[in-house]
């Protein structure tokens, strides 16, 4: 990170991306874009490593640190104490192993708290965790605003996605965690649409587990491995619930039974995605001069753009991120009945957002590549979208797997 005072440069860091001609892209809070440095990373570990190094890479060419090497590059965006941090497996996999191991820290309790807003998948896995352990636990939903009034003595656990993945309003981590912890109440905190975003204070804040994805705001491709942090208070007690033979304390011993290894290193499960990770390497080579309150400034400031520039053109769009930029994170997101074909067209015509059911036009406004003429093009394209009526062609109405 630069020392204080120092700016963080993002013509060099929008330099480091490699972005089609003619795209303005609004959609690295789903899929970052390609670092110019990751195509020329993955061939030299493909060619150089596996090709030539064959089995001897895992040592000789570090593979099998790479979880937790690349781990704590992770740790300083998010606050995270160093060595608290390690890569693998989807964020799905992660939010279900840190929800088992945190319930098993309060055996007494069988409440998992968490909130409409919440992403499917990770209410989906917390269903199938209680539904397995049949012990009589319960899944809790409240909306996002009535968290604060829920969190009584009765609460195992507090899962919650920092930010909304639709509107993109923020939770008050720092809050939450702090009501929470004197209820004995243990926090699992979802990164997200946070890791990258804007700054986290995981040690800070004093939150026992948080899991994040690297393949939306960290830029590592599409399939890029998780991340899970377990706090130095915990991460020697817990029981990684997914107990796989990496995580074991000797993995190499093949011991019949299992004994967990020492800190994060427990939370690994199997052989980790090595050219996923030689990606997600190179794309952290682009943080290594950034600072996240340099990128958290900007951010609002390009969001404010955004909301005025689409405000005062597009009459037919309404606000559906929080208006407040201090309870948002680095989204803006609009309603609209016919959402869907607008979007289509937009990207028909290089405007790259995205579309969540029933009716949410995403934008992800990203500084180490968006800048101010990248939005005020965006609100141009959108706002001439809109009243020439282009949108409403058939093609921009068929709706494709992913939207
Ligand atoms: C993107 C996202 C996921 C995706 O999970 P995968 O296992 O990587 O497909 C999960 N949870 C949240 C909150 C997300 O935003």
């Amino acid at each position: 990170m630069r020392s204080n005072g120092a700016m963080t440069d993002f013509a060099k860091t929008r330099a480091m991306f490699d972005l089609p001609d003619g795209v303005i892209y609004l959609d690295g809070n789903s899929l970052g874009p390609l670092p110019r440095a990751a195509a020329g990373r993955v061939a030299d570990t493909i060619s150089k490593e596996w090709g030539q190094q064959l089995i001897r890479g895992w040592n000789d060419a570090g593979w099998m640190e790479m979880p937790r090497r690349i781990g704590d590059r992770i740790a300083r965006l998010i606050g995270a104490e160093p060595g608290s941090v390690v890569l693998g497996d989807t964020l799905s996999i992660k939010v279900y192993q840190a929800l088992a191991s945190a319930l098993e820290l309060n055996p007494g309790r069988k409440v998992i708290l968490s909130d409409t807003g919440n992403f499917p998948t990770d209410l989906y896995m917390a269903d199938g965790l209680v539904r397995s352990l049949d012990r009589g636990h319960e899944l809790r939903l409240t909306a996002p605003d009535d968290i604060e009034a829920a969190l009584t003595d009765e609460i195992a656990v507090l899962m919650l996605t920092e930010v909304d993945y639709r509107t993109g309003r923020l939770h008050d981590m720092a809050r939450l965690t702090e009501i929470a912890r004197p209820k004995g109440i243990i926090t699992v905190w979802d990164l997200a649409h946070s890791a990258g975003a804007l700054p986290v204070d995981l040690g800070g804040c004093d939150v026992d587990f948080a899991v994040g994805c690297t393949y939306k705001y960290l830029n590592s491709g599409p399939g890029g491995p998780a991340f899970i942090y377990v706090s130095p208070r915990h991460a020697d007690r817990v029981r990684p619930a997914l107990s796989g033979w990496l995580g074991h304390e000797a993995p190499f011993a093949f011991d019949l039974d299992y004994r967990a290894g020492s800190g994060i290193d427990r939370m690994r499960v199997g052989t980790p995605p090595v050219l996923q990770m030689a990606s997600l390497a190179a794309a952290m080579d682009v943080w290594d001069d950034v600072s996240m309150r340099d990128v958290r400034a900007r951010s609002v400031e390009l969001c404010e753009m955004f909301i005025t520039g689409v405000e005062a053109r597009c009459p037919g769009l309404t606000l559906a991120s929080p208006r407040d930029s201090a309870r948002r994170g680095s989204q803006v997101s609009f309603r609209h009945p016919h959402g869907y074909a607008i979007m289509q067209a937009l990207i028909h015509e290089g405007v790259i957002g995205d579309f969540r059911a029933p009716d949410i036009m995403r934008f992800g406004i990203t500084p180490l590549y968006i800048n101010e003429t990248d939005i005020s093009r965006a609100v141009d394209i959108l706002a001439d979208v809109l009243t020439s009526g282009r949108w409403d062609r058939p093609q921009f109405h068929k709706r494709a797997a992913v939207t």
